[in-house]
């Protein structure tokens, strides 16, 4: 027999049909056994009447077992039925119990909130974790906004390209996670902190639309809103500026509610864009939450920040002129704003220097950030120099960029999201992890795998790494 989802059995009433799914919950009366079996696709109750030829199975049961039954779809009567339950109308009149899995009883109860238990069981146990009701939401609702993502862009003439996670140190600004070379004993690779340099390099390719959902991996202390691995929906596009990176997000993002989360409302349309400038002074920083209601947890309220100085002083003092070295605010592959582009090339007012980075921020959060690039090798270079990287340096990280900027690389701008965080403001989550299928703790450890985890002396020797205490 082919099997029903539980969420198609009001389909079928008076029928015979299969299940398969896990016991949410059995109640022993005696003489009845009551269920309520879960499958991916929701809850129906079950019944073994008495004298049914599966009591003697229903007996032997327990909650999360993985059972096949057979059953016939019956309507309840009037007064048990349960217009706001999901199957309220029906119940299942258990004919027969096929155990596929036994289980023991639980660390934890997975059907409630788990909001409340002690996190490091949880994510111990993520694997149960994920039975939740509300974790199951959080991902399949995520599978929906990344689905709507690659269709709509997908029509919009991008096309995904993957790119290395075995890689070169990139300056993001984050420390690297860097994974050790066998056949290049000393050498390091390292993890991208995102496909910034690939990216454009696709674009010298002639790619021209380019997106992905991108793993980016940063050696950073974890928070609420941070992870050591997160995912982008990076992208980049050639032939464009900045207003057409932004259009083309803010629709994105507008579709993405109107479409996925009706029952939310996005405050102003078109998104407010408000200078760095006037962001610092009037919000005190540069990701505003300009919610007018910050009780209203259905409220979305976009807001782009642009026009950020492109340098800023390091805060070191060592320089006779008790000022830093000129370091990026955001991206050093940045392109200064048009009106800007002089004083760049003469390295002059150089503090004044306004970028074409955008910010998207949502309730407070950054959520993405992108900009115009630096595509012609002259001006990049600049850059550098003005970062204070002598030339053997800068011929030796960005060659391959200077050389590609010299081969006929078109202009082009692009943006990253960070998926994460913008699917648990979606889902009123509080926390990134809860977005995430299998997610590390704020001390950077994946506490199911049990990882980081050492690895045996003959891995480490032949490697050439030699293990020394930390002072
Ligand atoms: N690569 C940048 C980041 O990770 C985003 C971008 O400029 O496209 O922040």
């Amino acid at each position: 027999m082919q099997r029903t989802y539980i969420a198609d059995l009001a389909k079928n009433v008076g029928q015979e049909v299969l299940i398969q799914g896990w016991i949410h919950v059995r109640r022993d009366q005696g003489k009845m056994v009551f269920f309520d079996f879960r499958d991916m696709s929701g809850l129906v109750q079950g019944v073994v009447l008495p004298g049914s030829e599966a009591i003697e199975t229903a007996k032997n049961t327990r909650e999360e077992f993985v059972v096949g039954v057979r059953g016939r779809v019956n309507e309840r009567p009037e007064r048990n039925r349960q217009a706001d339950k999901q199957n309220g109308s029906i119940e299942l009149e258990v004919l027969g119990i096929d155990i596929l899995n036994t289980s023991e009883p639980l660390p934890y109860n997975v059907h409630d909130d788990t909001l409340g238990i002690n996190e490091e069981i949880r994510l111990k146990h993520r694997f149960l974790d994920l039975r939740n009701s509300r974790l199951q939401k959080n991902i399949r609702n995520r599978d929906a906004v990344i689905h709507l993502v690659r269709n709509t862009l997908h029509d919009q003439h991008f096309i995904e390209v993957e790119t290395p996670i075995l890689t070169k140190s990139t300056p993001e600004g984050a420390r690297d996670f860097i994974v050790p070379s066998r056949k290049w004993p000393g050498s390091f690779f390292a993890l991208p902190q995102s496909p910034q340099q690939y990216k454009q390099l696709l674009m010298s390719g002639g790619v021209e639309r380019y997106f992905q959902v991108a793993k980016c991996m940063r050696d950073e202390d974890g928070r609420g809103d941070r992870q050591p691995e997160f995912t982008q929906l990076d992208m980049e596009m050639s032939f464009v500026e900045r207003g057409d990176v932004m259009a083309l997000n803010e629709q994105l993002l507008i579709s993405i509610v109107t479409e996925l989360y009706p029952e939310k409302k996005i405050q102003e349309i078109p998104f407010p864009r408000i200078s760095y400038k006037d962001a610092m002074a009037k919000y005190g920083n540069d990701r505003p939450d300009v919610r007018n209601d910050k009780n209203d947890p259905n409220l979305l309220a976009f807001c782009w920040v642009v026009d950020f100085p492109f340098f800023e002083r390091t805060d070191k003092s060592d320089n006779p002129d008790g000022k830093g070295e000129w370091t990026y605010t955001h991206n050093p592959f940045s392109r200064p704003l048009p009106e800007h582009m002089a004083n760049l090339i003469e390295k002059k007012n150089i503090g004044d220097i306004i970028t074409s980075q955008y910010d998207i921020v949502l309730n407070g959060f950054e959520i993405g950030g992108g900009s115009i690039r630096n595509h012609e090798a002259d001006a990049l270079h600049t850059v550098f120099q003005i970062l204070g990287h002598d030339g053997d340096k800068i011929e030796k990280d960005f060659g391959h960029m200077l050389t590609a900027f010299k081969l006929g690389t078109p202009p082009h701008g692009g943006i990253a999201w960070g998926l994460d965080r913008l699917v648990m403001l979606l889902q009123n989550e509080a926390n990134i992890r809860e977005v995430i299928a299998f997610p590390k703790t704020g001390e950077g450890k994946d506490l199911m795998m049990n990882a980081p985890s050492d690895v045996s002396e003959a891995q480490l020797k032949e490697l050439g790494v030699q293990i020394q205490p930390i002072k």
